[in-house]
């Protein structure tokens, strides 16, 4: 198992209390942030999975916070993987922006995104909306191994 500094990316195959490429400390660095931010920060994350599973808990959560970052990954990430999973996310959220901005990617060179952009996709719940306890208790939402 490798862990990941949050600051530079760089991997270790030991934990890491402070990170010797760019100082900072990594157990003071996730303790700022609640989970909401540790989500969106992980989408920035280096190995493949991670992203994609943030993007997804952070569809769940819905936490408005997450729009603006999904629309950055989606336009930044070269993987169409993690673009798919990125925009089912954003699709979730009921904002202007999230909308217009899947509404953009109907024309998008890439067929499985411009495909994801068409479907319309129902929202989930509000049926069943998962607090974060019960999410917790599920083990879905797991500390990912920095
Ligand atoms: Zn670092």
């Amino acid at each position: 198992m490798l862990y990941y500094c949050p600051g530079c990316w760089q991997d270790f195959a030991f934990a890491i209390e402070a990170c010797p490429q760019c100082g900072i400390n990594v157990a003071d660095f996730w303790g700022r942030k609640d989970l909401v931010e540790k989500l969106i920060h992980s989408l920035q994350h280096p190995e493949p999975s991670t992203p994609v599973r943030a993007a997804w808990l952070l569809s769940r959560i819905k936490d408005l916070r997450a729009v603006e970052p999904l629309i950055e990954v989606i336009k930044k990430t070269r993987d169409f993987y993690l673009a798919r999973e990125a925009l089912r996310a954003l699709k979730q959220f009921a904002t202007e922006e999230a909308q217009q901005f899947v509404e953009s990617l109907r024309n998008h060179p890439v067929r499985m995104i411009q495909v994801e952009a068409m479907k319309s996709e129902k929202q989930q719940g509000p049926a069943y909306l998962p607090t974060l306890g019960t999410l917790t208790s599920q083990g879905e939402i797991d500390e990912p191994h920095y």
